[in-house]
């Protein structure tokens, strides 16, 4: 079979990696002869990746684990499951979303003369994968680069080494490695990748490293997307079910031990509603995963010891409500309530990126809009609340990437919103038709007939 025949290719030949300026430069003269243009090759790369998805599926269900120790119910819903349900949207709709869009022309042209655009695919792109989701967040841009008609190069992160690992193993039995390539490697392989020229990159991580990949493609003026992160708010309104809202607050804020670029980062609420929420809390965290959550097969780890000892760091920044418990050997760390937090301690600094939930107080909608807008613009900002008015003012009067009322994370499963970020928790945006838009060119075309 085509996967054993590369497999094999593999262990026969094991020379030196490639570097990067040969496989970009392979990549380029593979685009050049123009395979990767017709609907059909990419069709059949993304039937192909989906193929990987369901036969090797445990693999990476098993990897994600080794990484993140993430549940094979986890793992599948929000990775591999995912992907999928992204492969499937793209092949409904490519056709349709490839056909080229009619515009009206000017008198002054003549009504002989027409007007479109059409999708160009834009050549070699590269992307990026950070370690929290490491399958979605590498795959989900590779079928836009690919539905696109691009080659690809893709480079998984370091941080999550089995998956990486499984990775770089599957992906090229399954995809065209003539114009598809892994490149695996931390900061060194990445800073020699980003000196090529690519014709875009789509980069997903934090936003110290964004801000080196955007002045890398500066130099070739590569256009770039990037996905960062950030405090995501909740802000919980005093008329919401309080228990309602704890239930989603945590299943949101504890998914992958709180290691979610879309996760609430912390609750914005009025004291009374704050004490409120505290012993709502600690009901949903044990509803979720029983009295102890290190014993329960759903609760995931922190990726290695640098973030464990970051993310232990910061417990001591407010009145611990839920958990705080902490083991290093195993790197885990309680899902925890923080209550009484001041919005200068430390875990009000920093993006938390952790299982640890902290409650700031203000007095009202007022004070808490000024908070959200005195902040860098987040990648999301979640509402809770029963009134329209305060829903609508929140969405008139502040930025956010994206806005979720009533539910968190949910707004990224939904293929046909645009995913992405604004102001320091990003720029462009990605999923279902989007990606499409992100890795094209949408070209501007006028026919005037010859006779
Ligand atoms: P990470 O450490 O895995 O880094 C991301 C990628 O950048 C890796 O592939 C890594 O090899 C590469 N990299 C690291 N240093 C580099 C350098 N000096 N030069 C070139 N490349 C380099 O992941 P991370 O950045 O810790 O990821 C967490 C951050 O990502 C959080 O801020 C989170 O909010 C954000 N995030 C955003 C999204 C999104 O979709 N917007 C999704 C997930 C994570």
């Amino acid at each position: 079979s085509r996967k054993a025949a590369q497999q094999q290719r593999g262990t026969v030949n094991p020379t030196t990696p490639e570097q990067p300026a040969d496989i970009v430069a392979r990549l380029r003269a593979t685009f050049r002869t123009g395979r990767t243009k017709p609907v059909e090759w990419r069709t059949d790369q993304l039937r192909r990746l989906r193929e990987m998805l369901t036969e090797d599926g445990d693999d990476l269900a098993a990897a994600l684990h080794a990484d993140l120790g993430k549940s094979t119910t986890e793992a599948r819903r929000t990775e591999i499951d995912f992907t999928v349900r992204e492969i499937d949207h793209t092949l409904d709709h490519l056709a349709d979303w490839l056909r080229p869009e009619p515009a009206p022309v000017p008198a002054h042209l003549g009504s002989d003369a027409t007007a479109w655009t059409q999708y160009d695919p834009l050549g070699v792109v590269l992307v990026i994968a950070p370690w929290n989701y490491p399958v979605q967040l590498l795959l989900a841009p590779l079928v836009g680069a690919l539905a696109a008609g691009n080659a690809v190069v893709v480079k998984p992160s370091e941080l999550a080494p089995a998956t990486s690992a499984a990775l770089a193993r599957l992906l090229p039995a399954y995809l065209d490695t003539d114009a598809f390539a892994v490149v695996e490697g931390g900061v060194p392989e990445t800073t020699a990748l980003l000196a090529e020229r690519f014709d875009h990159i789509f980069y997903t991580g934090n936003g110290a490293v964004g801000r080196i990949v955007l002045r890398a493609a500066a130099e070739h003026l590569t256009p770039v997307t990037l996905e960062l992160g950030g405090k995501s708010p909740a802000f919980v309104d005093g008329d919401a079910d309080v228990q309602l809202v704890a239930d989603r607050l945590a299943r949101g804020k504890f998914l992958n031990a709180g290691q979610t670029c879309v996760a609430p980062d912390y609750v914005l609420t009025d004291p009374a509603t704050a004490a409120a929420l505290e012993p709502a809390l600690a009901r949903s965290v044990e509803t979720l995963f029983g009295a102890d959550p290190k014993a329960s097969g759903e609760y995931g780890r922190i990726i290695n010891e640098r973030h464990f000892d970051r993310l232990s760091g910061l417990l001591d920044s407010g009145r611990v409500v839920v958990g705080g418990d902490t083991d290093r050997a195993v790197k885990y760390i309680a899902p925890t309530v923080l209550a009484d937090v001041e919005p200068s301690s430390p875990v009000m600094g920093e993006e938390i990126f952790g299982p640890i939930l902290p409650i700031v107080t203000v007095p009202g909608l007022d004070d808490a809009i000024d908070f959200i807008n005195d902040r860098d613009k987040p990648l999301a900002l979640y509402v809770f609340t029963e009134s329209e008015g305060t829903r609508d003012r929140i969405a008139a009067e502040t930025s956010s990437g994206g806005l979720g009322h009533g539910l968190p994370l949910a707004h990224l499963t939904v293929s046909d919103l645009p995913f992405g970020g604004v102001g320091e928790s990003g720029m462009g945006n990605y999923h279902g038709r989007y990606s499409l838009e992100t890795f094209s060119h949408r070209k501007a075309v006028l026919r005037k007939p010859l006779s």
